[in-house]
């Protein structure tokens, strides 16, 4: 099987062909974003705290648009719209970061997901430079776990010329997740705008130097660590948690993928969410136990850096982003 290495002009048609991950605007700056202005000159690429004994660092990928008309699809379009409008979002594009978690613990040091690497779109791609000048050396990466094996989460597995980006590391995902996107022919049983997904996913769960290590629910990736099934965006999708000095936080991957419409309206899936229904009763077993335990959750897609809290008000929730503190 070929690699995947789409051109600009490739891009454009998978753009065409994938709504979830379509790019209405490749480059451009969209009007209806400016509710507050673009940034003059670039901004912090990483947000660094304390959990316990644990070092966390988040990590920016980048960024890329979707169209909104993927978020609640089970929802009238004129409530999304309204939603989004209210919440002071654009209602042409929806603006997705890509918040990495590094977890070092002192034995350990744990990447949480490799973004999208060079072939998926301009905007992304950016971890390891946001890495190196987070300080943090690569090759000092001991385990990497992915929450599922979507493009933006998995393709930054291999650099240019197609060597796994960390070379030392331990190699985490969820048996069921790998086994789906594994599985005889999927490439042929799949919608054609999901083939260059399916193409993607395996190609990067077959890299040449990698070996995995399957996971299930609540098994242990390092002391402090495990895995934690959260399935419907992807079939085998699954979260990580961290537990130090008492503390918790989990990774939430695209188990919940929107700050806004995911707490306030839970049962509203996406077009992107492979089984809606299961998305959504992941989410409510994941906002209860946030709530209810008081665990601090990092959004892939949340507005950098993406981590905060749950609040219960009623039947609905609110998310509580993190304060950004400068020193310790
Ligand atoms: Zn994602």
């Amino acid at each position: 099987m070929t690699v995947f290495k789409p051109s600009r002009r490739e891009m454009m048609k998978l753009a065409a062909m994938a709504p979830a991950f379509a790019l209405p605007a490749l480059g451009a700056a969209t009007g209806a974003r400016a509710q507050l202005g673009a940034p003059a000159g670039a901004n912090a690429t990483h947000f660094r705290f304390t959990l316990g004994e644990a070092r966390l660092t988040i990590l920016s990928d980048g960024y890329f648009s979707i169209p909104p008309t993927g978020l609640g699809v089970n929802a009238d379009p004129a409530e999304v719209s309204a939603f989004l409008e209210r919440h002071y979002l654009p209602t042409d594009e929806s603006y997705s970061h890509t918040n990495h978690l590094l977890i070092e613990t002192g034995e350990a040091v744990v990447l949480v997901d490799v973004g999208s690497g060079s072939r998926f779109m301009p905007t992304t791609g950016r971890l390891i430079a946001n890495m190196q000048a987070a300080g943090i050396d690569p090759a000092s990466v001991t385990h990497v776990v992915i929450t599922h094996a979507h493009p933006d989460h998995i393709w930054g597995i291999r650099d240019d010329f197609d060597e796994p980006l960390f070379p030392d590391a331990e190699y985490i995902i969820g048996a069921a997740e790998h086994a789906h996107w594994l599985q005889d022919d999927l490439v042929n049983k799949v919608a054609p705008e999901d083939q260059q997904f399916v193409l993607g996913a395996v190609n990067s769960l077959t890299l040449d130097g990698v070996e995995w290590r399957l996971l299930e629910d609540g098994d242990e990736v390092t002391p402090g660590v495990r895995m934690i099934a959260t399935p419907g965006h992807t079939p085998g999708h699954m979260s990580v948690m961290l537990d130090s000095g008492g503390k918790q936080v989990i990774a939430l991957g695209d188990a919940m993928s929107h700050a806004y419409t995911n707490f306030t309206h839970p049962e509203w899936f996406n077009g992107f969410d492979a089984d809606g229904e299961q998305t959504v009763a992941t989410r409510m077993r994941l906002l209860d136990m946030a709530a209810t335990d008081r665990i601090a959750i990092l959004g892939y897609h949340f507005p950098f850096p993406g981590v905060g809290h749950v609040l219960r008000e009623g039947d609905s929730w609110r998310f509580l982003p993190a304060l950004w503190q400068f020193e310790g």
